[in-house]
């Protein structure tokens, strides 16, 4: 963009949607910025009217339809490996299963190196998983409100409120290496008033704010309280700290949202990592670099009748690049 204009706020407004790839503006590609733009500006965007759980739900429901069966509340251990091919899975309560294919939907990291392990892989495979990059983890601070948010300019899918014009690579920089102060700092907000959209998301009279903040370190505060896997009061006291900081700062653009907080709820990136698996609480699992080789994202693995699915089938984040995962990986083996 450097080539083309030298106004660096323009700059900065223009690539405001590294956020969604992962990585600063420096280290994507032109071409996934432009792709973005086009996708979040050039055409209308979607919410699920009931929210996103609501895909999930729907999606469950069919397979239980289909005679599927679904265990929830239980973690897959290992996939088992018979004569070089997938052959089951074991879980945590020591139940084994077994199919005829076996599919992962879980972290690329862990698939292959927890799950499967190294030593049914060939090492040119692990190689490539190991430099395998994830996106950062961040914040994100749900809020239901009393407070009317239809008097504010927040119809829109995301609402990104910087508080300073710092240049958003420099500021990835920082917030990675844990150097940002939350309250001290200007940091970049995005907001998301949902339930602008539909009136099936928030009672009556009632309101959600979803505040987001990207990259942030997990090491913050040394690890947010985390002590050995254990989240005490520290941890409790280190969210609320947080939560308070961010209402703070969004009440500049939505004053008396913090006298109308009903409920609120923080995720660290301890919780994504805890409710998704993904390895120190990434957003997303595969990031595209400026500088990385690129692969065509696949469903197949180096192990027969082992497929992933999800985004790390399709390539990207999000709901449609997760949907399009499933779909392939569902023609990939049904052409079997
Ligand atoms: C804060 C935040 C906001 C976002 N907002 C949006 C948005 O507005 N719109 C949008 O389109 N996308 C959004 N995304 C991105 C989107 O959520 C992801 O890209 C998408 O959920 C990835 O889908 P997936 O199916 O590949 O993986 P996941 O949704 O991560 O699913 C993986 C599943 O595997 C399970 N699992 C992992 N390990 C195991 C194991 N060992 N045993 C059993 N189960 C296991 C996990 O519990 C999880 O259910 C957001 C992401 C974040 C973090």
């Amino acid at each position: 963009m450097k080539r083309f204009t030298d106004d660096e706020r323009l700059i900065e407004i223009l690539s405001g949607l590294w956020v969604f790839t992962g990585l600063p503006s420096k280290s994507t590609p032109a071409i996934f910025h432009l792709m973005l733009t086009g996708e979040c500006y050039g055409k209308p965007t979607f919410i699920p009217r009931e929210g996103f759980q609501a895909v999930s739900n729907f999606l469950a429901k069919k397979f239980v339809e289909y005679s599927g069966e679904i265990k929830y509340r239980t973690k897959v251990s290992r996939i088992l490996i018979k004569d070089s091919r997938a052959i089951g899975v074991l879980t945590s309560d020591d139940n084994e299963y077994h199919s005829d294919s076996i599919i992962s939907n879980a972290d690329s990291r862990k698939t292959f190196l927890d799950l499967v392990g190294r030593q049914h892989l060939p090492a040119k495979f692990i190689s490539r998983i190991n430099v395998h990059r994830t996106s950062a983890s961040g914040i994100s601070l749900q809020i239901g409100t009393s407070l009317d948010l239809s008097r504010f300019d927040l119809r829109y899918g995301n609402v990104f409120y910087h508080e300073s014009w710092e240049d958003s690579n420099s500021y990835y920089d920082k917030a990675v290496a844990n150097k940002v102060d939350f309250e001290m700092d200007n940091i970049p907000l995005s907001l998301q008033a949902s339930s602008l959209f539909s009136d099936r998301l928030a009672p009556n009279g009632m309101n959600i704010l979803h505040i987001l903040l990207f990259p942030v370190s997990s090491s913050y505060k040394n690890n947010f309280g985390v002590i050995n896997g254990e989240r005490g009061e520290d941890y409790k006291r280190i969210k609320d700290q947080i939560s308070n900081i961010l209402i703070r700062k969004a009440e500049k653009i939505i004053p008396g949202l913090k006298d109308s907080i009903i409920l609120k709820e923080l995720s660290t990136p301890f919780t994504f990592e805890r409710f998704t698996g993904a390895t120190d609480g990434a957003w997303y699992d595969g990031v595209f670099s400026i500088n990385d080789k690129q692969q065509k994202p696949s469903s197949h693995t180096p192990i027969k009748n082992l497929y992933i699915t999800g985004t790390k089938a399709f390539g990207g984040a999000g709901l449609p690049s997760a949907l399009n995962g499933g779909i392939k990986t569902a023609k990939t083996i049904l052409s079997k």
